[in-house]
């Protein structure tokens, strides 16, 4: 292996955080190298087309470029993508793609991190590692049989794929509901299985909310409340409410129900996680994790999150703390308030 190149500080992850972060240490003339397992915004690719943001474009747009729309509306996932691909260019930012991180070494008071492109293995020498690899890297498994079936999935992409077929969604919050309903409206056969007696109103967008309940109402989708899928065959998946079971015909299943944090990379850093949720371990002043040298931002900081509360329109105030911290500058007053407290206090 060559002689590993040396830089401050690496940055893991090029989606919205890690690329605010790129520009920020750029801004400082701060030595950065910048690894991404995917492309640029790589949660975004799997997104459905022309899903749109549920935040609004003032609270997505990084480093003060503005973002704007052609209808004024929330950006699309194309639409920020491409949003993504003009601030890297913009500020002509450096990231190695589709280079993921394979293991990280103390290296005296530096880091020695190996990275893997194409196969090959890279060393790089590091004093700081900001890991903005975000919280939903794989789908949650319902442990039945048939899941792995080729018509099932974790993922939402075309409607289309649905037109004049029998689908069933699984899930009761945001993804279900909004599922539900493209299918529906691209000419899908839907029907919905979720483990409560109702939809959680409080749960699901206030735009999304009267439309699937109408439709439920009004029979157009069928929705099976109080069932929890049990078992699911190349026809159909037998749904379980009480002590009774019963077949609901599928030509498609859509599992949403949430997705969990691959933590191996931070288990890997020896970051302390804590509680049902795997929240690593911060102080939300610096960002800095119990590993001295090695620092959360983004939604990362929130582990598997079974209720949502990190979400990327409140995650830049980390940039902030963490270049603070980087330069010795003081830290921006108003972070803590970005943080829900009661998960994050540092050891003391
Ligand atoms: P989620 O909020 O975690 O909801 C998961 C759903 O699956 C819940 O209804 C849950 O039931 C159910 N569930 C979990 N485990 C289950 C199991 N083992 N068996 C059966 N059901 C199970 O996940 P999500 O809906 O994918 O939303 C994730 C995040 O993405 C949220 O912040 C959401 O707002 C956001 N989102 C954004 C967009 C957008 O920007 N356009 C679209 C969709 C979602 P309970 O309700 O009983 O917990």
């Amino acid at each position: 292996m060559e002689e590993p190149e040396s830089f401050d500080v690496a940055i893991i992850g090029a989606g919205p955080i890690g690329i605010e972060l790129a520009v920020a240490l750029k801004r400082e003339a701060i030595r950065y190298v910048h690894f991404e397992a995917g492309q640029v915004g790589n949660t975004m690719m799997w997104w459905a087309p022309q899903t749109r943001w549920f935040s609004s474009n003032d609270r997505i747009s990084i480093a003060g470029v503005p973002l704007m729309t052609p209808d004024q509306g929330k950006a699309t996932r194309e639409v920020y993508l491409a949003y993504l691909r003009s601030v890297v260019t913009q500020f002509d930012l450096d990231i190695r793609t589709y280079e993921p991180l394979r293991n990280v070494e103390r290296a005296g008071d530096a880091f020695l991190v190996t990275t893997e492109a194409h196969g090959e293995k890279r060393q790089t020498r590091v004093k700081r590692i900001i890991l903005a690899t975000g919280g939903t890297d794989r789908p949650r498994t319902l442990g039945i049989p048939g899941e792995d079936l080729p018509h099932v999935s974790a993922y939402f992409q075309e409607p289309h794929t649905y037109f004049r077929k029998r689908l069933l969604v699984i899930g009761g919050r945001n993804s279900a509901a909004e599922a539900a309903l493209r299918c529906h409206h691209a000419g899908g056969h839907v029907a919905l299985s979720y483990r409560r007696s109702e939809l959680p109103a409080k749960s699901i967008k206030y735009w999304l909310m009267p439309e699937i309940s109408g439709l439920i109402d009004a029979g157009k989708i069928e929705a099976h409340f109080d069932t929890a899928p049990v078992r699911i065959t190349p026809r159909a998946v037998t749904l379980k409410r009480g002590d009774e079971t019963f077949d609901v015909p599928a030509d498609f299943v859509l599992k949403l129900i949430g997705y969990e944090q691959d933590n191996a990379l931070l288990k890997l850093c020896d970051i302390e996680l804590t509680g049902e949720d795997q929240i690593p371990r911060f102080d939300p002043q610096t960002m800095m994790s119990n590993v001295p040298g090695i620092y959360l931002a983004g939604t990362a900081v929130g582990g598997t999150q079974t209720r949502y509360k990190i979400f990327l329109e409140n995650c830049h105030a980390h940039v902030a703390a963490i270049v603070a911290h980087l330069t010795g500058k003081a830290p921006p007053d108003d972070l803590s308030c970005e943080l829900p407290q009661a998960a994050f206090q540092p050891e003391s």
